[in-house]
């Protein structure tokens, strides 16, 4: 169960825990934190906080001229931390001086974006679901050797994974043979009970994904936003720390492979009225008249929305250099600013499969552009602003396509007005310049200006270095 701050301090003296880790995400979206003796939370850290954050130091948060913060801790983010000797976790909110928040703490981005909802359309609700996909590779010398193995990988060859057995899964059919082909199926029973048991966070369903090498998904059960980002970053610190225990290395890069799958993180959003009396909360993206998806009125100027911003978006919830080699075609990643049923090669999908009591409130949109390596609660609130202006100024999706994009001619392309996704950090960057008054009702123009300046110095970084195919192409010139 979740805890109030008095069950966290109950906690912490019956289970006598020693130390408390307090955690917060920089604006890049890594896991930051700093340890505490319980006695600190116990004596007063609950109401007044732990002032150990020197937010200079935290990528994105402040400048060193007002570097001093302090973490208010969320008790119901407490959990006892398995792979530590004697200590809890919490997340935590970061303010500044004082009692005002830090407008850059992605935590207090997503917060913003939630009461922006409801203030800008009157949804009280709006859910989130994530599918969290990632590759767990073996540890051992995986830095130097798999990786050069990974740029040999050669699709013709099937896995290059040394799983020490007989049986290998085929280049593109991860997806889903039993064990023993599935060696990690174990590592992942282990990350989906760990999630369960010790951190609150309920899986939907894990299994492996179609790339060879070790691709895996795990699925949560959708939440509110700022808790579903929460527990996004809850993922990704105990999927890191399951497959090191198992001497593996997880990681949500989003395509460490060339010529397999990439790890998307699609996600899936739906709004929610209060409805008139108590009981009565209803899924504003649901409508049983609409012929083609069920899809209401709603739904379709949020997937407008959606769409339109779809190329400034991408600065956002694709936020590396990386991000683009996994938007390309052929491989199930969205490169098409379009939206159908069932199309993988779209942008948006509107999953129609669902039938029974749960139909109508299973009704939601799927964005396919989204990667692990973004921030999630910046990738939510992003998502979210984005369709709240299509909604706001009734913004028209066109209609739907479930042709697979991939393999249209370009005539075809043209003739529907078919527009892709920026092909480059640079240009979604780009794109970001020129349209971000939507994201300014939550999104301080601070934090805009750091995520450009961030994404600006490290394609910079990545581009001025010698690349490793640029020896097998030019070494012999
Ligand atoms: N791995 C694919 C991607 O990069 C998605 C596969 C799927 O549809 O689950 O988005
Ligand atoms: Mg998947
Ligand atoms: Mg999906």
């Amino acid at each position: 169960p979740r805890l109030s701050a008095s069950d966290v301090v109950e906690a912490i003296k019956s289970r006598d825990i020693k130390f408390v880790d307090i955690q917060f995400t920089d604006v890049p979206g890594r896991l930051q934190h700093f340890t505490v003796p319980s006695d600190a939370v116990v004596d007063g850290g609950m109401t007044s906080g732990l002032s150990k954050v020197d937010g200079s130091s935290i990528r994105g948060f402040l400048d060193i001229s007002e570097s001093d913060a302090v973490a208010m801790p969320d008790p119901s983010t407490f959990a006892v931390v398995p792979w530590r000797s004697s200590a809890a976790r919490m997340i935590a909110d970061v303010y500044m001086g004082g009692s005002h928040r830090l407008e850059r703490d992605p935590r207090h981005v997503a917060q913003s974006a939630e009461a922006y909802l409801k203030d800008a359309l009157g949804y009280s609700w709006s859910f989130w679901g994530p599918e969290m996909e990632f590759f767990i590779f073996d540890g051992v010398n995986w830095w130097s050797s798999e990786w050069e193995a990974g740029y040999r990988i050669d699709s013709s060859e099937g896995s290059w994974r040394r799983d020490g057995q007989g049986y290998k899964i085929r280049y593109k059919e991860g997806y889903y043979p039993v064990e023993p082909q599935d060696t990690l199926a174990n590592v992942r029973d282990d990350i989906a009970l760990t999630l369960q048991e010790t951190f609150n966070v309920d899986v939907e369903a894990h299994h492996h994904e179609v790339a060879t090498g070790g691709q895996c998904e795990v699925d949560m059960v959708y939440d509110t936003l700022t808790r579903m980002a929460d527990n996004v970053m809850t993922l990704k610190y105990v999927a890191k720390n399951v497959a090191a225990k198992h001497g593996k290395i997880a990681t949500f890069m989003p395509k460490p492979l060339y010529g397999d799958n990439a790890s998307g993180m699609h996600v899936h959003v739906s709004l929610w009225g209060e409805g008139s009396n108590p009981g009565s909360a209803y899924n504003a993206f649901y409508d049983q008249d609409d012929q083609y998806a069920e899809i209401s009125q709603t739904g379709r100027y949020f997937i407008g929305g959606l769409l339109d911003h779809a190329p400034s978006l991408a600065a956002i919830v694709a936020p590396t250099t990386n991000s683009y080699k996994r938007l390309v075609p052929g491989y199930e990643a969205p490169v098409y600013l379009t939206w159908g049923k069932s199309n993988r090669s779209a942008a948006v999908r509107v999953p129609s499969y669902y039938r029974g009591a749960a139909y109508s409130a299973a009704k939601r949109v799927e964005f396919r552009v989204p990667d692990p390596s973004s921030n999630p609660y910046l990738t939510f609130a992003a998502m979210l602003l984005a369709g709240i202006d299509g909604v706001r100024r009734k913004m028209d999706p066109g209609d739907p396509v479930d042709e697979n994009v991939y393999h249209m001619s370009p005539q075809r392309k043209r003739q529907l007005g078919i527009r892709s996704l920026p092909g480059s950090l640079h240009d979604s960057l780009e794109a970001l310049k020129s349209d971000k008054e939507y994201l300014k009702p939550v999104f301080d123009g601070s934090l805009l200006d750091a995520i450009i300046e961030n994404g600006e110095r490290e394609l910079l970084a990545v581009e001025s270095r010698p690349h490793p195919y640029e020896f097998h192409l030019y070494f012999d010139a």
